[in-house]
């Protein structure tokens, strides 16, 4: 099949605020006296921009890729998992172009580690810094996001599809 245009995906994800662990978020450690819970480490920005790219790649998604009921991801850097999806990604022929984020936070204020949150979704993805982007909202006080409970984050990325030498001709 030739495939000439690019594609985009969307992902979502939350997880809940408790104490006791680190915060990451897009791969960076944020200075908070709370940290996201889950089966890996929690790092809502990197899970979304996963789903968005397995999204626009037609793979499914992260939960499937990754089941939380495998011990193998039990406290999973969240970088190795994007990584390991970036891979399967460019194995169906297809390479990250451009990403964009919206972090839904109440506390902590992002705003002195977007730049170094922005670098790392950066290089995670092979993408100069330009090329990817981290927009931090609050929820006005709504919901259980509102009251800091949880951090959710929405993330589209663009795919285009990988120019290969020989019979399929793509790009
Ligand atoms: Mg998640």
């Amino acid at each position: 099949m030739q495939r000439h245009l690019p594609r985009v995906g969307i992902g979502w994800d939350v997880h809940r605020l408790v104490a006791g662990r680190p915060l990451m978020l897009a791969g960076v450690q944020v200075p908070c006296d709370r940290g996201l819970l889950g089966h890996s480490d929690g790092d809502v920005i990197l899970h979304a921009v996963i789903d968005a790219m397995l999204g626009a790649a037609g793979l499914n998604d992260i939960g499937q890729m990754f089941p939380d009921t495998d011990p193998a991801w039990q406290g999973a850097d969240s970088r190795k998992l994007l990584r390991l999806a970036l891979a399967a990604v460019q194995s169906a022929g297809w390479t990250p172009v451009q990403a964009d984020t919206v972090v839904v936070v109440e506390k902590p204020k992002l705003a002195p580690h977007k730049d170094a949150m922005r670098a790392s979704l950066a290089g995670l993805l092979g993408l100069p810094a330009g090329d990817v982007n981290i927009k931090a909202k609050t929820a006005e006080g709504f919901g259980e996001i509102g009251a800091g409970e949880a951090i959710a984050c929405y993330a589209v990325a663009m795919l285009a599809p990988v120019q290969r030498m020989g019979t399929e001709q793509l790009v």
